[in-house]
This record gives C-alpha cells, sequence and structure tokens, in this order.
C-alpha cells in the first residue's frame, strides 16, 4: 500500500528542491499517495493564511510530512511557518546528521556529527514586546519538561544508532537558571544510560573547537537557537546547506525537511542543489521502514557526487538541479 505523506512544496527553491526529492524517491520504487498542501509566502495570496489550517490537518491525519524551506520576513510580517509548525504539531526533536560526503571537497573529513536541538521553545516561544519605546523585552522559556524529553531523545538515539558521545552545549556560565536548567535535566537523564559518555561545553567555546576540529564531535545536544546556529556552522564542514538534512520529530508524528532555507538568490533558476531534500527523503524512508530504499538513495547520491561529473555550482560544478535529480534517480533504479 502507498504510504500517504503530506508534501509541502514551500517557497523559494522549495518547489525546485521538492520536485526533485520527489523523483528520487519514486525511482526507489516505494509508493508514495502524495497529498500535496500550502506553506509559506506562497500561501498567503490563495489560502489566507501562511500555515493554512488544512495544511496542519493533513500533517496531523498522515503522520508524516516531507517539507520545502518556506521564508520569513526579517523584522517584520508574518511569524515563521517553521516555528509555528514544530509548536502546534509538538515536533520536540530537531535531528540534522552531518556526515562527510564522498567527492565533495570541504577543509574536513571524517565528519559526523549529529545535531540534536530542543524545537519547542527557548527564544524561539515568539514572547517579544516593547517595555517602553526604545526598550524590547524578548523571553527565553526553557522547562524541564522539554529539556528532559530532548535528552532522552539524544540518549535513546546514541543507544539505537551506536555513537558513543553526547555532548550538552550551554550558556549556563550567564544564563544560570535558564541554561542552568537544561543542563540539570541532561545531566539526570545522561545517569540512565551510563554507557554513553557525557560532556558539557559553553557554546562559545563549542564553535571554536569544532571548527578547529570538527572530528572531535559525536552527538551535539543544544537548545533551540544554539542548535539552530550550530547546525548552519555544521553544514559548512560537508560542503554546505546543499548537503545538510533534517528531521523534526514528535511522539507519533515526523516532518522530514533540510536544514537550508528558501534560498531567495537562486530560487526559479533550476540552480539549487536538491541533494540536502533528497537525503531527507532517505531519512523519511528510515522512519517509515524502508531501510533498504533509505540506502539506495544515499549510496546513489554518493555514486554520483563520487563520480563528479554533475554537480551543481555550490559544489563547484555547473547541473543544474533537475539534472542532479536525473542522474540520482537514474542510480536508484540501477539493480
Ligand atoms: P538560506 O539557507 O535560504 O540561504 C543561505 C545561502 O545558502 C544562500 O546563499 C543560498 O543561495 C545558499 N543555499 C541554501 N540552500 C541551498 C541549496 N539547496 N543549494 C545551493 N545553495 C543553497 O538562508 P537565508 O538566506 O538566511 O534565508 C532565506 C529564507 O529562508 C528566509 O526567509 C528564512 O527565514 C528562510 N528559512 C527557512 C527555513 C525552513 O523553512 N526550514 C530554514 C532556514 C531559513
Amino acid at each position: 500500500m502507498a504510504y500517504r505523506v503530506t508534501l509541502i512544496p514551500g517557497d523559494g527553491i522549495g518547489p525546485e528542491v521538492v520536485a526533485a526529492a520527489v523523483r528520487v524517491l519514486g525511482a526507489t520504487g516505494v509508493e508514495f499517495d502524495w497529498d500535496t498542501q500550502p506553506a509559506g509566502a506562497t500561501a498567503i495570496g490563495e489560502h489566507g493564511s501562511v500555515l493554512p489550517d488544512r495544511t496542519l490537518e493533513s500533517i496531523r491525519r498522515n503522520k508524516v510530512a516531507f517539507k520545502g524551506p518556506t521564508e520569513t520576513p526579517v523584522g517584520t510580517g508574518h511569524r515563521s511557518v517553521n516555528v509555528e509548525m514544530r509548536k502546534r504539531l509538538d515536533l520536540y526533536a530537531n535531528l540534522r546528521p552531518v556526515k562527510t560526503l564522498p567527492g565533495v571537497e570541504s577543509r574536513y573529513d571524517n565528519v559526523d556529527i549529529v545535531v540534536v536541538r530542543e524545537n519547542t521553545e527557548d527564544l524561539y516561544s515568539g514572547l517579544e514586546h516593547v517595555v517602553v519605546p526604545g526598550v524590547v523585552e524578548s523571553i527565553k522559556i526553557i522547562t524541564e519538561k522539554a529539556s528532559t524529553r530532548i535528552a532522552k531523545f539524544a540518549f535513546e538515539y546514541a543507544e539505537a544508532n551506536a555513537r558513543r558521545k553526547v555532548t550538552a552545549v550551554h550558556k549556563a556560565n550567564i544564563m544560570k537558571l535558564s541554561d542552568g536548567l537544561f543542563l540539570d535535566c541532561c545531566r539526570a537523564v545522561a545517569r540512565h544510560h551510563p554507557d554513553v559518555t557525557y560532556d558539557e561545553m559553553i557554546v562559545d567555546n563549542t564553535c571554536m573547537q569544532l571548527v578547529l576540529d570538527p572530528t572531535r564531535f559525536d552527538i551535539l545536544l543544544l537548545e533551540n537557537l544554539y542548535g539552530d546556529i550550530v547546525s548552519d556552522l555544521c553544514a559548512g564542514f560537508i560542503g554546505g546547506l546543499g548537503m545538510a538534512p533534517g528531521a523534526n520529530i514528535g511522539v507519533d508524528t515526523a516532518l522530514f525537511e533540510a536544514v537550508h532555507g528558501s534560498a531567495p538568490d537562486i530560487a526559479g533558476k533550476n540552480l539549487a542543489n536538491p541533494i540536502a531534500v533528497i537525503l531527507s527523503g532517505a531519512m523519511m524512508l528510515d522512519h517509515l521502514g524502508e531501510k533498504k530504499a533509505a540506502e539506495r538513495v544515499r549510496h546513489a547520491v554518493h555514486a554520483v557526487l563520487r563520480e563528479g561529473r554533475k554537480l551543481t555550482r555550490d559544489l563547484g560544478g555547473t547541473a543544474g538541479t533537475t539534472e542532479i535529480a536525473e542522474a540520482i534517480a537514474a542510480r536508484v533504479a540501477q539493480p
């Protein structure tokens, strides 16, 4: 039976990279019944909302969604669809594996980091107000419940995937109460997982240590804001945002999307690298229990990268989004 999955093309390069990934997923032979739904800036005109109710209802019904990036205006305008979606669907864990890919030139070899980011609170709660003109307050919410839940997710992921270490990243030297609570929760959870090494690092030092030698890190466990920033930093270790996949996971619902945004600078030009979204599709196949198909997609991506004949502009090549998708789909379809 076909898997019914909510499909959100999104804004900017979203429709292009999502179509590319759908093409590759189709080549696996796994059947999908795509339930296409609107979200993002492009949804406002027709549906009057960046996150129409029908889209949320579809995800609640199908329990699995595959999403392109959506645009959020800077400073003014609508709130982030992503923040809203993650909160409304309680997709509390943002899982972002960052692994060196063959044939891709980057400053480091053998990077294999998993970023586990809390997805529902912190400064992303959207609680901001003007106290008096010229003074604005932005409230950081950290709860025992959400911190414990994300720490459990990180340790359970470590055990299920034979990872050796979890590093909790914080700024508890300054934010003694909020980040202090986050660390207390991480330590309490760590005590129940003695086979996984646990350590802690202050976020600024973490960034410096990552840039010096990313291979010394395994799983990074972070609050929402630090996780957002460190994810993009880590994407730079493996060839950039066009290569970094991701998943947002809740109790019974999961939404798969790349780390990158809508890249308005290259939208509509067939220039976007679809690999991050294609690898997010492989994560979705794993989630659906289609492990063999997921491996075939990863092998096909590796094969095309290793050959090096078809690469998008961000990787130094001249191939377009659709060409890469066709090359990967052809590999997936090979027996
Ligand atoms: P971005 O990730 O869209 O782009 C940053 C840079 O990376 C740009 O130079 C872009 O061209 C490049 N890039 C990104 N993805 C690429 C790809 N697949 N192939 C080749 N190059 C790629 O980040 P931004 O410019 O800070 O944000 C643009 C918009 O995206 C904003 O409105 C932001 O809110 C939104 N955004 C959405 C998501 C999401 O929906 N999950 C995530 C991040 C940013």
